[in-house]
């Protein structure tokens, strides 16, 4: 699909209304079937994509309505994974103080945390994404992204001790069957023509960010205590390239989004750091796109995207947690500044983060999010015209 200079598109989730979380929670309880919790999905949906639609942004999602947050729902996609609430995942952590002091000054939201973990052999039940994307296709003709947590992600969060270690000594072993299913699923992805698959991996700024006593963070339960940063980074890199060997230049963009955290609009509790401890995996990655925040000042220096290689760059160019919107002005200025270090063509434009991580905590309201969405293409116009005048 032929893109403009300076695609705008989105990260992935948009806010859940309260008819939403109810349908999730009376599926839960067994109030309503899975078929009753998929027809209210599906018009959320519909009303999130006419949003998008009406912004103008170029790369649409389907907000990620059919998932309580971006990790837990492969639970029900796969065999052999239970959900843990938090207190069962306490059970599970040797250190049970510190461990809810963390929950605490994180402002995590504790009802929204839920972790998946592998309790035998995984596989794939049926498709994590690929319904997702031929529902929402049959509805649009704009180019469609499809988010899927990252292979490492989902090796720190799914490998529990005490509960994965009879089909999966280590983490290691269980990595193995998720780069498979990652595989799996990116096949039937790229058979679809999907546009645009994004795999997050979030937790690799808690290898990096992290004060030293924090080992671990509400990010994916992360129940693996956090070795040495240098050598997760090595293992993350190594997962990511398997996955997607082979995969690329077969018309679906792939990408990889990475951020800070984004479950509290408390700016000071997220992580902060430039990127520069994360370009030995930025660098080697083999993707298409790097999804990065740039919005949040603790982001860092712009000056790091040079040593990146040469991939495109999805810029966060908005914060999808404050209740200001940002200026067309303020957004030609980054772009501009980007655009000493990336050529013009590989500059997407997108917010930091999604919009409802979890679907508990929403960052932000529909209305501010189409505001961003609009400012953006506003912005994207500008910077079009200047560059083609
Ligand atoms: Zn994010």
């Amino acid at each position: 699909m032929t893109l403009p200079l300076f695609p705008v598109t989105v990260i992935g989730s948009w806010p859940r209304s309260n008819e939403v979380k109810r349908a999730m929670r009376d599926k839960r309880d067994g109030r309503i079937t899975e078929e009753e919790f998929q027809c209210i999905a599906d018009q959320a949906i519909l009303q999130i994509l006419k949003w998008q639609e009406e912004a103008g942004i170029d790369i649409v999602t389907d907000g990620e309505q059919r998932r309580d947050n971006f990790i837990s729902f492969v639970a029900e996609h796969l065999d052999n994974v239970q959900m843990l609430s938090v207190s069962e995942l306490l059970e599970y952590v040797e250190d049970k103080a510190s461990f809810e002091e963390i929950l605490g000054t994180l402002d995590v939201p504790a009802f929204s945390m839920s972790n998946p973990a592998a309790v035998g052999k995984i596989s794939r039940k049926k498709p994590l994404a690929l319904g997702d994307y031929l529902f929402l296709k049959k509805y649009t003709d704009k180019a469609v992204k499809v988010a899927l947590p990252g292979p490492y992600l989902l090796t720190r969060a799914m490998w529990v001790e005490g509960l994965s270690m009879d089909a999966y000594p280590a983490k290691e072993d269980l990595a193995v069957d998720i780069i498979k299913v990652l595989r799996e699923e990116l096949e039937d992805l790229i058979a679809a023509g999907v546009e645009f698959v994004q795999f997050d991996e979030p937790v690799l700024t808690e290898l990096v960010f992290t004060q030293k006593n924090a080992n671990r963070t509400f990010m994916c339960g992360a129940l693996t205590a956090k070795a040495d940063a240098e050598e997760e980074i090595a293992f993350a890199l190594d997962l990511m390239n398997q996955v997607t060997a082979g995969m690329l230049g077969r018309g679906t963009r792939i990408g990889v989004h990475i951020c800070r955290g984004n479950w509290s609009t408390q700016e000071h509790v997220l992580l902060r750091g430039p990127y520069y401890p994360l370009i030995p995996y930025l660098a080697n990655v083999h993707i298409d796109q790097l999804i990065l925040e740039y919005a949040t000042p603790r982001a860092g220096e712009m000056d790091a995207i040079r040593d990146f290689g040469s991939k495109e760059i999805g810029l966060g160019i908005v914060n999808p947690r404050t209740e200001v919107v940002e200026s067309v002005d303020d957004i030609v200025e980054r772009v501009q500044e980007v655009r000493k270090y990336v050529p013009d063509e590989k500059i997407f434009l997108n917010p930091d983060c999604g919009f409802g991580t979890f679907a508990q905590r929403p960052m932000n309201s529909d209305k501010m999010a189409v505001q961003k969405l609009k400012i953006m293409v506003e912005a994207a116009k500008e910077i079009r015209g200047k560059v083609l005048s």
